[in-house]
């Protein structure tokens, strides 16, 4: 295992016609970290923030923050990092961050979460802008938006880090020398919103866990419906290639980066449906870098083209089918 490790390491995951696919890597603590050299991934394409928070007894102060970002930029060097604005709420609950007195939630994750909590707390979210923009100074800074529902909730969001970033110019502090922001795809709604946005989105990260469990109305932690529905489902597929579709006339960067990834099976059909950046957890960036070595991308799109339009009865059997006739 070890030995497979080295191995797939300094593997470039480039497809057998000659794609280079995105390979990046999960993350959320300091000790993720070396994985990223260990793995060889191209970066971390999700950095949960919320982690640090979840970990604290108290919140975690602007200094604490600006020290946690800054030690995994220089720890990815120059791989690319995205760091997620926190996702508290639901069932990441922070015992220290108070709901409105005597309010409890019936549907946490339908609740008040994410980027809901930041733009209201909004205090909590200028602290956090602050505290990435200082620990990028000098350096290119990748955010994201959790749980974005509403266009208007990114330009929100935005607008906290430009008012900090206007604070820390005219304090003459070392400004990142660019700054992308993009948007998470979980909720539905947002899909049918995504021409009007995507202009403004330098990237789209698509979150599969929170998407399908919107989807499918399934909550992703109940035990009884974690088999139940299939990732490698017509609708999720279906779903996921209008949102390819939608975003392919603007210069918008599309990953997916739920755990959807990093299952060989549901990897390529991602790839089938012309996505070609993932972020995974670390221990599938080897199998998965294995099997984009194996894939034809031009092959897998026209069979994926060819499932989308005429749906077999059963798509993960098909793609099982198709996988070992091409000897994957
Ligand atoms: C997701 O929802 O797919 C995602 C990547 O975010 P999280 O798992 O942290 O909710
Ligand atoms: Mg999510």
């Amino acid at each position: 295992r070890q030995a497979h490790y080295a191995r797939m390491r300094d593997v470039v995951p480039v497809t057998r016609d000659g794609h280079r696919i995105t390979v990046m890597m999960n993350a959320g603590l300091r000790d993720d970290m070396p994985m990223l050299p260990l793995t060889g991934a191209d970066g971390i394409g999700l950095f949960r923030t919320e982690f640090q928070f979840l970990v604290s007894a108290t919140l975690p102060a602007r200094e604490r923050q600006t020290r946690l970002y800054r030690d995994v930029l220089e720890a990815a060097g120059d791989r690319p990092v995205v760091f997620r604005t926190v996702d508290i709420g639901g069932d990441k609950v922070l015992p220290y961050l108070r709901h409105n007195e005597g309010e409890t939630e019936e549907n946490p994750a339908m609740g008040w979460r994410a980027l809901r909590v930041a733009l209201e707390r909004d205090g909590l979210l200028k602290v956090q802008a602050r505290a990435l923009l200082e620990a990028a100074g000098g350096r290119t800074l990748s955010v994201m938006f959790p749980m974005v529902t509403e266009p208007w909730e990114f330009d929100a969001a935005k607008a906290v880090f430009d008012g900090q970033l206007a604070f820390l110019k005219k304090r003459k502090k070392l400004l990142p020398e660019a700054i992308r922001y993009g948007a998470m795809l979980e909720v539905p709604a947002l899909a049918e919103c995504l021409d009007l946005l995507a202009p403004r989105l330098a990237f789209l990260s698509i979150g599969t866990n929170d998407l399908t469990q919107f989807l499918f109305a399934a909550d992703r932690a109940h035990p009884k419906l974690a088999e139940r529905y299939d990732w490698l489902s017509l609708a999720i597929l279906r779903f996921l290639a209008r949102v390819v579709r939608t975003i392919a006339p603007f210069d918008t960067k599309l990953t997916v980066c739920g755990e959807m990834g990093g299952r060989r099976m549901e990897a390529l059909a991602l790839l089938g449906l012309g996505i070609t950046r993932l972020s995974i957890t670390p221990a599938a960036v080897g199998p998965i870098k294995e099997l984009i070595q194996q894939v034809d991308l031009g092959q897998i799109r026209a069979a994926m083209d060819d499932w989308l339009a005429h749906p077999p009865a059963d798509i993960r059997q098909a793609l099982a089918d198709w996988a070992s006739a091409h000897g994957i």
